[in-house]
């Protein structure tokens, strides 16, 4: 068999292993990219099904990311902006949550919601406007916090943490014990506050195919699961050898480090979204609907995503996503809670499909750090895992160790 040699090889086509080969071909270094699925995009999956675009699970776009900005042109991402504050479900009852930063007209509204008490909202604008100056450098220090022990520190009611910050932050991190590290809160919270939450108009995919187009054909290698690693040389499943300077193991972290035969330490926080077809919206103008009582529910939160992105359903329709922590409801229990909450109309809505992803986001424990990126002589590793669980460190990633590669600056 002949040996495929390169002086990059790369394996993995998600966004860290796409924005890598992206920066080695601004630097005009030739590379092999190595992916074990059909396409690339990894974690970031998108689909149409009978006219609706449905993303592999409920993912968002922070547009304050600053990796997503630096390397994509976001108009032509024509992101849809979903609006901001919540509508939360508590004790029996729906409740409004405005943002008055965004939405300076409802204020008043925000001052008299009963979510949290005057207190919580002085609070809470303090800590947005203490966290302008928080950025991936200075939050992730390995605090040995977490996210609920913060809150209570900083003197947020029971109210406010039970009523808005788990349902929302639970959503987030996939957590509902709120037990993430509160480094992950403090980088998250003024992308938050200040950005804006978004999907781009063409589905989640968008972000790995603008970049899939900037590489040159014929680099990228499709359905190619590398099974085996010596040094920077690897083995596919076909038992072809590929050679290489620098190897770059842009996988996930379970992948990674069973390829490199170590026990692996990562641990994931799973997610399960369903997706209906509605004649309806459910109203709350495209916020998104919390589930404060989540600890005993099916339901997590919800939102109906043709209210803000209208590409994402066919005209006439809706498309509302349903998201679940805990495990794989069935349609019968979903159903069984929505209709408690929007009556008999649920009866018409059409489920189009369930994603149960156990293995969505990377957990950050508090006192993790960032991984290193060099693991051996000429052996890399990228990926959301290295440092925290967000499309903004995956791609973050990636960048720096093609920066550490030694091909010098982009030409
Ligand atoms: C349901 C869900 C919701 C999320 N929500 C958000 C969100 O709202 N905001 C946010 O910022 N992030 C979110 N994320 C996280 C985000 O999607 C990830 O952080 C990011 O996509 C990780 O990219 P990656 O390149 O590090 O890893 P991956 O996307 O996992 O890419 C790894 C690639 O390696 C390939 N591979 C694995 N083994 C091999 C092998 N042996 N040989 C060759 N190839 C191999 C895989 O097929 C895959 O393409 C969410 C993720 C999920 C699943």
């Amino acid at each position: 068999m002949v040996i495929v040699k390169t002086p990059v090889l790369i394996v993995g086509g998600g966004l860290a292993g796409l924005t890598c080969a992206v920066e080695l071909e601004r630097r005009g270094v030739e590379y092999r990219l190595l992916e074990a699925g059909a396409r690339l995009g990894g974690r970031v999956v998108s689909d149409q099904v009978d006219g609706f675009i449905l993303n592999r699970g409920f993912q968002v776009l922070l547009t304050g990311y600053p990796e997503i900005r630096r390397l994509w042109a976001m108009e032509n991402l024509r992101l849809r902006r979903v609006r901001s504050g919540a509508v939360i479900r508590r004790q029996g009852k729906w409740l409004t949550l405005p943002d008055p930063l965004r939405h300076p007209g409802e204020i008043w509204d925000a001052w008299r919601s009963p979510v949290g008490t005057g207190m919580d909202k002085l609070r809470l604008a303090l800590l947005a406007l203490g966290s302008l100056r928080n950025s991936a450098d200075n939050c992730f220090v390995g605090g040995s916090q977490t996210t609920l022990q913060y809150l209570q520190r900083w003197g947020f009611s029971e109210g406010m943490i039970e009523t808005f910050w788990r349902p929302f932050l639970a959503g987030l991190f996939l957590d509902w014990e709120l037990s993430s590290s509160a480094d992950l809160f403090r980088f998250l919270l003024p992308l938050f506050a200040w950005g804006r939450v978004a999907l781009p108009a063409g589905g989640m995919q968008q972000l790995p195919r603008q970049l899939e187009r900037r590489l040159t054909p014929g680099r990228v290698v499709l359905e190619t699961r590398v099974e085996k690693l010596e040094g920077a040389r690897c083995w596919d499943q076909s038992g072809q050898l590929w050679e290489a300077d620098q190897l770059v193991l842009a996988l996930d972290g379970s992948s990674a480090d069973r390829l490199l035969g170590r026990e692996s330490e990562v641990r994931w926080a799973g997610s399960c979204t369903t997706y209906f077809a509605a004649p309806r919206s459910i109203g709350g103008r495209g916020r998104l609907h919390l589930n404060a009582d989540g600890a005993h529910s099916c339901i997590q939160h919800l939102i109906c995503i043709s209210d803000f992105a209208p590409e994402y359903a066919p005209a006439g329709q809706h498309l509302i996503s349903v998201s679940s922590l805990f495990a794989r409801p069935s349609e019968d229990e979903l159903r069984g809670q929505l209709q408690e909450w929007f009556g008999a109309e649920v009866g018409a809505w059409r489920m189009l499909r369930q994603d149960f992803l156990p293995q969505s986001l990377p957990t950050l424990a508090p006192g993790m750090r960032p991984r290193e990126l060099k693991i051996g002589e000429g052996v890399w590793r990228c990926g959301d895992y290295t440092a925290y669980p967000s499309l903004n460190a995956a791609v973050a990633s990636g960048r720096l160790v093609a920066e550490s590669l030694g091909y010098g600056e982009p030409k």
